[in-house]
C-alpha cells in the first residue's frame, strides 16, 4: 500500500509538518525539574468539584516548581457544548483564585502554545494524523452506524471483547482502490489507529499518584479523527500534551483505563511520555454507604453551589489541601496562621483509593477561616457576594458600612467567639434582624409565655430601660422585672417546679430578645440592645407587645 498517497488524498490541504510544529512550539525553556500542567475542562456549562480539585493539583505543582500551569478548553464535543461555557468556566475557577499562566481568557488566548480551544487546533490534528497515515499508522474505516452495531450484537453472542480489533477490524486492510472508489462515492469515514499492541502483553505507565504500572496494551483501533475531522478525546490529548509541552498530564481517574491507548500513539510518533497523575474519585458518605459524587444528586459538586453559597474560596482551598494530602492537617497544626501556599504539596502524600469529601468538614474548616477574617474583611466578601446574590441587601450593608462591620463583629471576640458563620447566605439571614427593612418575627414563645405576660413583661421593660445604664445596672433591673412578676431566677428552679413560677429569667429574656431580634437564639441581648440603638428597640418592644408573633413587617 503506498501510504504517502493515502495520506496525500485524505489530507490534501495539509501543507505544513509536524517538524513545522516542532519549531513553532519548541520546548520550553523552565528551570530543571520545572512541571508544565494544565487542565483541560470542557465547555459543558457545568464546572465542579474534580475540575477544581485537579486543578489545584495541577496549579501546586507547576507554582511550587516554576513552571507554567495553563488552561485548555477541550471544545471537541460540539453536541455538549452550551452557549457561555467559557465564561463560565473563568468565571468559576477565578472565584475560586485560580490563576492560569496561559490559556483561554474572555479576551482569547493568552501564551505562546495556543490556540488553546481545540477546535480551533484542526490543522494541527491533521498534521499529525496525516503523519500516522504515512507510516500506515492510521487508516480511514467506513464503518457505517449499523455495520458497528451488528459487529457489536455478534461479539455479544460470541461472549467476546467488545471494539475494533482483529477480524472485527474490517477496514483495517481495504486497499487503495477500494479506499479512493468510497472517498469518490463521498462516503463518511472516520480515521482510526492502527493498532499494534497485543491483549497478552502490559505496557507500563508512569504514574505520579499510583507509581509505575501496569496495564493491558492496548488492541483496539480507536478512532482518532471523527467523520468530521474533529479528533477524539484520545488523540487530542496526546498531540496537544505534546506540543504544549505538557510534563504531567493531572487528570481524573477515569481516564487511567485508556492511558495505554494514549502511550501508544506518543510511542508511535516518538514523542516523550508525559507523566501521568490520576486523581482519586471524589466520594462521599451517603448513610453508610461510601459513593462518588453525583451530578443528580450532590448539590455540592457543583462549583456554581459554592459561589451561589458564598463559600470563603480561601476555605475550600484549606478544605481540598486536607483531603489532597494526607499531611496537611499535621502542618496547619504546626503553622496556623500560614499561607496555605508555604504548604509543600507533594504528589507521594496523595490517596490513590477514593478521595472522601465531607461537607461538614469543609463548613468547620470555612467558620474557623470566617472567625480568623477582620470584620473589614467579611464586610468587603459579603457585599460582593450579595452584590451578586441578593442586591437588595447589598444596598442595606452599604447604606452604613460603619453599622454593617460592627454587627458583623458582635461576638466574635472574647474567649469563646461566636463561630458560626459558614457562609454568606448564612450570615446575610443571620444578620437580618439588624436591618428594620428585613427584620420579621421568625420564632414563637414558648407557650406558658401567654400574651398577658408578654404585654406584661415588655411594659415593665419599657418602663426601666434607660440606655444612660451600665450592662450591670441594666441586669440588675431584668432580674428585678423577674422577681416582680415571680418568675424564677434560675431556669433549674423553674425546671424542677414548673407549677410554682409563671417561667423563668431565660423565658422573660427570650420575650425581649424576640422582641428585638424575632428569634430565640440571638447573640448577646445586651450587645444587640446597644448596637440597635434606643429608638429602634423601643419601637420593636411596643411593637412586639401589642402584636406578638402577628409580625407585619413595617419598616420605619
Ligand atoms: N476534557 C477532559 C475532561 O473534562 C480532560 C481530561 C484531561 O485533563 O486530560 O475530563
Amino acid at each position: 500500500m503506498d501510504y504517502q498517497r493515502l495520506a496525500q488524498i485524505l489530507f490534501p490541504d495539509i501543507t505544513r509538518t509536524i517538524e513545522d510544529y516542532e519549531l513553532l512550539y519548541p520546548p520550553r525553556q523552565l528551570p530543571e525539574g520545572a512541571m508544565v500542567t494544565r487542565i483541560g475542562p470542557s465547555p459543558t456549562g457545568f464546572i465542579h468539584l474534580g475540575n477544581l480539585y485537579n486543578a489545584l493539583i495541577g496549579e501546586r505543582l507547576a507554582r511550587q516548581s516554576q513552571g507554567v500551569f495553563f488552561l485548555r478548553i477541550e471544545d471537541t464535543d460540539a453536541k455538549r457544548e452550551v452557549p457561555g461555557a467559557v465564561e463560565i468556566i473563568l468565571d468559576a475557577l477565578g472565584f475560586f483564585g485560580v490563576v492560569f499562566d496561559e490559556g483561554a481568557t474572555i479576551q482569547g488566548d493568552k501564551g505562546a502554545y495556543g490556540p488553546y480551544r481545540q477546535r480551533l487546533r484542526k490543522e494541527i490534528y491533521q498534521t499529525v494524523a496525516k503523519k500516522l497515515v504515512e507510516q500506515g499508522l492510521a487508516y480511514p474505516c467506513f464503518a457505517t452506524e449499523e455495520e458497528l452495531a451488528t459487529m457489536r450484537q455478534k461479539q455479544i453472542e460470541q461472549k467476546l471483547n467488545f471494539g475494533y480489533y482483529g477480524v472485527w477490524a474490517t477496514y483495517r486492510n481495504t486497499n487503495l482502490e477500494e479506499i479512493e472508489r468510497r472517498l469518490q462515492q463521498g462516503q463518511s469515514y472516520v480515521l482510526r489507529f492502527r493498532s499494534q499492541g497485543n491483549p497478552e502483553h502490559s505496557v507500563k505507565v508512569l504514574d505520579g499518584i499510583r507509581g509505575e504500572l501496569e496495564l493491558q496494551e492496548n488492541y483496539q483501533d480507536f478512532v482518532l479523527l471523527k467523520s468530521d475531522g474533529i479528533p477524539t478525546y484520545h488523540f487530542a490529548h496526546v498531540v496537544d500534551d505534546h506540543f504544549m509541552r505538557t510534563t504531567h498530564v493531572v487528570r481524573g481517574e477515569e481516564w487511567l483505563a485508556t492511558a495505554p491507548m494514549h502511550v501508544q500513539v506518543f510511542d508511535a510518533l516518538g514523542w516523550n511520555r508525559p507523566i501521568y497523575c490520576h486523581s482519586a474519585q471524589l466520594m462521599k458518605m451517603d448513610g453508610e454507604i461510601k459513593r462518588k459524587l453525583s451530578k443528580r444528586k450532590d448539590p455540592e459538586l457543583a462549583l456554581a453551589y459554592y459561589q451561589q453559597e458564598g463559600y470563603v474560596p480561601a476555605a475550600i482551598w484549606e478544605y481540598l489541601l486536607t483531603v489532597l494530602n494526607s499531611n496537611f492537617e499535621e502542618w496547619r497544626l504546626a503553622n496556623p496562621k500560614a499561607n496555605i501556599m508555604d504548604f509543600p504539596f507533594s504528589l507521594e502524600k496523595m490517596s490513590t483509593s477514593g478521595a472522601l469529601f465531607d461537607l461538614l468538614k469543609l463548613n468547620d474548616i470555612s467558620k474557623e477561616v470566617i472567625l480568623n477574617m477582620s470584620a473589614q474583611e467579611i464586610y468587603t466578601q459579603l457585599l460582593l457576594w450579595a452584590k451578586n446574590y441578593d442586591p437588595s441587601f447589598a444596598a442595606l450593608l452599604e447604606s452604613d458600612a460603619g453599622y454593617a462591620q460592627r454587627i458583623i463583629d458582635v461576638g466574635r471576640q472574647g474567649e469563646r467567639p461566636r463561630k458560626d458563620l459558614i457562609c454568606w447566605r448564612q450570615a446575610r439571614d443571620f444578620l437580618s434582624f439588624y436591618y428594620d427593612e428585613t427584620f420579621t418575627i421568625e420564632d414563637s414563645l414558648p407557650a406558658n409565655i401567654t400574651d398577658a405576660l408578654r404585654k406584661e413583661i415588655i411594659t415593665k421593660y419599657l418602663a426601666t430601660l434607660d440606655y444612660n445604664d451600665t450592662q450591670e445596672q441594666w441586669f440588675a433591673k431584668v432580674k428585678t422585672i423577674c422577681q416582680d412578676l415571680g418568675f424564677a431566677l434560675q431556669a433549674k428552679k423553674y425546671q424542677k417546679n414548673p407549677q410554682d413560677y409563671p417561667g423563668s429569667i431565660v423565658d422573660l429574656s427570650n420575650t425581649i430578645r424576640m422582641a428585638l431580634s424575632g428569634r430565640l437564639n440571638s447573640p448577646d441581648l445586651w450587645q444587640i440592645s446597644m448596637i440597635l440603638g434606643k429608638d429602634r428597640c423601643i419601637r420593636r418592644l411596643k411593637q412586639f407587645a401589642e402584636n406578638g408573633d402577628n409580625f407585619a413587617s413595617t419598616p420605619a
